[in-house]
């Protein structure tokens, strides 16, 4: 349902489509023979501005795909309400470092020939209803197979479900199976479509997951489409859940993590639920300063980031030199867009994420008085947030008010700024520039996370509540430091307040201000051991050996 590639194209929400961009370029540097399929969202996701109260505003982030691609010839036609709905496609070329093109395919219903209801159909990424959902989801899954099939891709043997949203796909090949309709052809087809299709699940929050009633089915994709989806048996209480569609419908599942697999398999216990931990895309997420240590150093690393290992080598100073330029280039940048003048000797904590509750932002924020006493205590501190709230989670945008509103109290004691509108410029600036990045989520709710991989490969270390890919990468004092207890407990807010602020005081301050070559060895380890396997081609290889290997 979203793709990031790069920040003028505001196709994404977050980590999900960011993820998406990341898996497609290493697709591309891994020469696989690969195509993704997307929605234009003309309106993007949308432009975030706070007031001073911290108040979240949304305006549209309309962008022309016409600027950034070539509109291909094809038009293909789905059914949505008993309508034709006419949906044409841009195509990207995503190049990758050998010169191997991965074409993306934005669909896009945005066509004279569609009624102006149906025109808007591909215009807002997670915006409207559940309807509006629903014939999103149409285009996506119908249409993509369509599309793929119209632009002359016909021996596709894996079709790779991104998430649920994208589960309407398997629908469709089956629909290629199974022109009559009988208990037999379908059962086969059934068959066939399973051989055929990988999925991979993102996330074990309820809102991350598609429910759609029956009704809304028979309304939407009409009366037989629904009574082939009975047929499948995947049909729960009057509705039908899109992740088990594409799990009923998959010859390989996976969860983005070694713990979110184990969750997901508590959460559907008929599938086996695989292990892939996500990665970044390396060249795309190291920070130009960074880059030129490692093209000296490691000159092969863009091609084969697992060299990062070899960051051992590196001397000491030539990281430490590389990170604070990055991180003099994030505070210009937060000066011109803020005002604030930052100062770039003082250590910086980075929080930047969608602001879902589960996140929970404002974690930092908790405990005022004793973070104040600590910042005039230690030799300063500093934090950057940025993040959106999706427009209808009130939870959310309460999160960010109160962020700013507690670090308002704290001014002339903690350097503060929270950066509006966050994309993935941003986040390149903020993982490579700042010193330390937090993250602090309610376990076991972080599927994998992946701005922290980002931070590793500037060589900044982890501050993390173990969740997600921080299990597998934390080595305390060596990569990082972990937040609360282990992995396997549940998260207890107020524990977590506390050993927070615990380690921030009794650890990080005092490593970066009175022991900066111990600093700079996690700086490096952070690089040689996390930067050296959690980026996206570890992940392609990954999938290639386990999800995409045909019998
Ligand atoms: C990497 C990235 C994310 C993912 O961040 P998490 O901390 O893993 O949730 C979200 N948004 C943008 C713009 C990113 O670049």
């Amino acid at each position: 349902m979203e793709v990031g590639i790069h920040s003028a194209m505001p196709t994404y929400s977050g980590g999900l489509g960011v993820l998406s961009g990341d898996t497609i370029k290493a697709a591309a540097d891994v020469e696989l023979p690969f195509v993704a399929v997307t929605l234009a969202h003309r309106a993007g996701y949308f432009r975030q501005h706070l007031d001073a109260e911290g108040r979240q505003n949304e305006e549209p982030a309309s962008w022309n795909p016409a600027e950034h691609m070539g509109l291909v010839e094809e038009r293909v036609t789905v059914e949505v309400e008993g309508r034709a709905v006419v949906v044409c496609a841009w195509r990207l070329d995503v190049v990758g470092v050998t010169g191997h093109v991965v074409p993306v395919y934005f669909l896009d219903t945005e066509l004279e020939e569609n009624s102006a209801e149906d025109r808007r159909i591909t215009d807002h990424l997670y915006g409207g209803d559940q309807r509006d959902r629903l014939r999103q989801e149409i285009v996506l899954g119908i249409g993509g197979v369509k599309m793929l099939r119209a632009v002359g891709l016909e021996g596709l043997d894996t079709f790779h479900m991104n998430e649920g949203h994208s589960a309407l796909l398997g629908l469709a090949l089956l629909e290629e199976r199974t022109s009559s309709g009988g208990v037999e052809e379908v059962a086969q087809g059934l068959d066939a479509v399973r051989a055929a299709c990988v999925f991979t699940t993102h996330t074990p929050v309820p809102a991350g997951h598609d429910v759609f009633s029956i009704g809304l089915f028979e309304e939407v994709l009409g009366p037989t489409r629904t009574a082939l989806l009975k047929e499948i048996d995947v049909v729960e209480d009057g509705a039908i859940n899109m992740t088990r569609l594409a799990l009923r419908l998959s010859r390989y599942c996976n969860g983005v993590a070694m713990r979110h697999a184990q969750v997901s398999g508590e959460m559907f216990p008929d599938y086996h639920i695989h292990p892939i931990t996500n990665g970044v895309h390396a060249a795309t997420w190291t920070g130009a300063p960074m880059q030129g240590v490692f093209d000296e150093y490691l000159p092969a690393w863009r091609e084969d980031p697992y060299l990062l290992r070899h960051a051992v080598d590196i001397p000491l100073e030539r990281i430490r030199r590389a990170q604070r330029e990055a991180k003099e280039a994030l505070l210009a940048e937060v000066e011109q867009r803020t005002g604030k003048a930052l100062d770039p000797d003082r250590l910086t904590l980075g929080f930047a994420r969608r602001a879902a509750p589960y996140k929970r932002a404002d974690l930092l924020m908790r405990d005022p008085e004793r973070l104040r006493a600590m910042a005039r205590a230690s030799g300063g501190l500093q934090v950057l947030y940025s993040g959106k709230a999706h427009p209808r989670n009130n939870e959310g945008k309460e999160m960010i008010r109160r962020v700013i509103e507690v670090a308002g109290l704290l001014e002339g004691d903690l350097g503060f700024a929270y950066l509006e509108d966050y994309d993935m410029h941003l986040g390149g600036l903020l993982t490579a520039g700042v010193d330390v990045w937090l993250n602090n989520p309610v376990k076991p709710l972080e599927a994998s996370g992946t701005s922290g991989m980002k931070a590793a490969l500037n060589g900044v270390p982890c501050l993390s509540v173990l969740d997600g890919w921080w299990i597998e990468g934390h080595v305390e004092g060596v990569t990082g430091w972990a937040i609360g207890t282990g992995w396997d407990q549940p998260s207890v807010t107020e524990e977590e307040v506390a050993s927070l602020l615990d380690q921030l005081e009794g650890v990080v301050l005092p490593l970066y201000y009175h022991d900066p070559e111990g600093w700079a060895r996690v700086m490096r380890s952070s690089i040689a051991l996390n930067g050296s396997h959690f980026h996206a081609r570890r992940m392609m290889h990954e999938y290639q050996a386990r999800a995409y290997r045909t019998a």
